[in-house]
This record gives C-alpha cells, sequence and structure tokens, in this order.
C-alpha cells in the first residue's frame, strides 16, 4: 500500500499516518521527497480500504498495490484455468461456443435448437428455465420441466447444458439436470448465492453485473473460490452506459483486462452485449479476437416469435455462418472453434 502525502504535510500528520499503519500491522517504509512524502505499507493491505487513509489529515492519495481478490488472482495460477466438463475444456486452447435460446420455451424448440447449434459446432446448449425478467408479466420461464427438456435435448446431441440460478434455494434442481450453472448479471453480487455455489463442485459461469467493475466481478468470483469451489467461468454481457443505440455497451476491453487480472477463463456474450440481432456477430468476432475463452450466444429457431429476447437472437444459419467466421479469426490468434 502506498500512501502519498500532501505537499506541506506536517511531521505530525506524517506521524499520526505511520501510527495508524502500524497500528494495522503494516511495516512502514518511509520516503521524503522533494515535494511529497510517500509512505510505503507492507501488510495486510487485501482487508483494507484506501479511503479510510485518504481521509485522514495531511494525506493526498492512498493505492493499494496488492488486489482485493486473493484467489482470482492471475498470480494465484500464472498459468490460467482450465475447466474440464464432460471431455470439454474451458479454459484451453479452444474457444468453447455455448449457443441456444434466452428462454426454454417447449420441448419442440429446445429440441430443434439443439440440434441446429450442435450441428453448426456448439459445445453447450444454453437456455433458461428460472428468468429473471424486467417485468413481472413477462414470461418468467418453465422450472422444472424446463431444465427436463433441455437435458434431454442437449444429450440427444451430445451437448452440455448451461443454465441460470437465480436463487440458493433452486441448487438442488439445477444440480440434477445443468452441467454448469450461470449466475445472470442482475445476481452477480448476490452474495448468499454465491457462498452456496462455493460449496457445490460444478462450474459456476459468473456474468458482469450491468453496472458492475470489473474488480466487483472478480470479487464476486472470489466468493465462490474462498468457499471452496475453484470452476468459475466469467462473461463479460455488456455494461449500463449513457449510450442507448444498443441495449447495453459491450466491453470488450474488460475480455484483456480480466485475462491479465486473472486466471479464470473470460467468456463473452454478444447477445445480452448488443440486444441487436444484427450486432451480434461482429461484436462476437471481435470478442473471439480478443481473446474470450468462449461464447455465450443467443440463438432460436424462429426467433420473431421468441417468448424472450427474440430481437437479439440469432437465426440458426446466422449462427452457423458466425461459426464459419470464428473458424478463420480463431487460428489468427492462437486459437480454434
Ligand atoms: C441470459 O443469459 O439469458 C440472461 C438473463 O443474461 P444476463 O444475466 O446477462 O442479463
Ligand atoms: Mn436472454
Amino acid at each position: 500500500m502506498i500512501v502519498v502525502m500532501e505537499e506541506g504535510a506536517t511531521e505530525a500528520q506524517i506521524q499520526a499516518v505511520i501510527d495508524r499503519m502500524v497500528e494495522m500491522e503494516f511495516s512502514v517504509h518511509r520516503s521524503t521527497g522533494m515535494v511529497h512524502t510517500v509512505l510505503g505499507g507492507v501488510g495486510p493491505e487485501g482487508e483494507i480500504d484506501p479511503t479510510g487513509f485518504e481521509v485522514l489529515e495531511g494525506v493526498k492519495e492512498c493505492h493499494r498495490i496488492m488486489s482485493a481478490y486473493k484467489l482470482a488472482n492471475r498470480h494465484f495460477k500464472p498459468q490460467g484455468t482450465v475447466i474440464k466438463v464432460g471431455n470439454i475444456e474451458i479454459g484451453g486452447p479452444r474457444v468453447v461456443i455455448m449457443a441456444g435460446p434466452c428462454s426454454v420455451e417447449n420441448r419442440e424448440q429446445i429440441l430443434r435448437s439443439a440440434g441446429q447449434v450442435a450441428q453448426a459446432g456448439a459445445v453447450a446448449i444454453r437456455g433458461g428455465a428460472f428468468k429473471p425478467r424486467s417485468s413481472p408479466y413477462s414470461f418468467q420461464g418453465l422450472g422444472e420441466a424446463g431444465l427436463q427438456m433441455l437435458r434431454q435435448a442437449a444429450d440427444a446431441n451430445g451437448l452440455l447444458v448451461v443454465s441460470e440460478v437465480m436463487d440458493a434455494s433452486q441448487i438442488p434442481l439445477m444440480l440434477q439436470y445443468v452441467d454448469v450453472l450461470q449466475v445472470g448479471a442482475r445476481n452477480m453480487q448476490n452474495f448468499n448465492l454465491l457462498k452456496e455455489l462455493a460449496k457445490i463442485r460444478k462450474p459456476v459461469l459468473l456474468k458482469r453485473g450491468i453496472a458492475a467493475t470489473v474488480e466487483e466481478l472478480l470479487l464476486s468470483a472470489e466468493y465462490i473460490l474462498s468457499g471452496g469451489n475453484y470452476d468459475v467461468m466469467l462473461c463479460e454481457r455488456g455494461i449500463r452506459t449513457f449510450e442507448t443505440s444498443t441495449r447495453n455497451t459491450m466491453d470488450i476491453s474488460a475480455i484483456p483486462t480480466v485475462k491479465k487480472l486473472s486466471h479464470l477463463p473470460m467468456l463473452a456474450d454478444p447477445s445480452h452485449g448488443t440486444g441487436r440481432r444484427d450486432r451480434v456477430i461482429p461484436m462476437a468476432r471481435a470478442a473471439v479476437a480478443a481473446g474470450a475463452d468462449g461464447l455465450l450466444v443467443e440463438v432460436h429457431p424462429d426467433p420473431d416469435r421468441a417468448l424472450s429476447d427474440g430481437a437479439q437472437s440469432l437465426r440458426p444459419e446466422q449462427f452457423a455462418e458466425l461459426m464459419e467466421q470464428l473458424r478463420i479469426i480463431a487460428p489468427a490468434v492462437g486459437r480454434t472453434v
């Protein structure tokens, strides 16, 4: 931790800061420059809030050097985490494509979806059985019946199942049907849910909250890791900004940022990231070029009649075309699909 004193800070102010640091079990290294005195602290900085020092008399600024997350930090596993699910590896050389409708709507829809995405080269089918909808009047998902349909459709096509868990009470049910439990953007900071997911031994796909910083995303992952579940993958899905021309602003730069800061696999969801079908393919291409370990893409056999997120769902033939393009882009960045 570094504390920079203001120009003209008095000796008494400097000493008060040193005393506070020592009290917190930092060993303090003082450096007196021409203008500022700088105090370097070696100690338990992961737990401190720099603002607590910035409000002390005579302090200009305070910075942590170590990050607040430890287990999610790349230093913890410099080679990167590879999550194995069945015979699929997430975080390895292959960019994994998970695709399917926003929601499971009926047996025929999910069976057709699974056949189409498998044919095009996806490794997993996605689809919500519990849906977090902005309006309570919108379709809320089929619940367990939806999970059953999803599992059957996946098994018939050799796919993994990714589906969203909205509440800790749903975990036992999800475990029966799902290979990867998705935590949606709205639940990224539902700490009780994260703590329960730390106890299971199935991978968790943690989506970035709509107004969450990368550090907050990594701290949420830290909840799951610190409770003992090391199989966490992250996902950029667009954040809320002042821009209104897309549903969210897809933060492609979060991909290399997370890859630098953390060893966890980083996926991208260009569907929620843009909200519009015509923007999904370009952003999917960009995400893979930027180093994403996988994509979560909404694909629907008849998107104009989808019960949720039809506008951002690709038609099956568009998804197949995207996969063809990714087969060119991925090798250019040292990956396969
Ligand atoms: C979804 O993947 O269907 C979903 C609801 O995503 P998000 O949590 O990113 O909005
Ligand atoms: Mn959706």
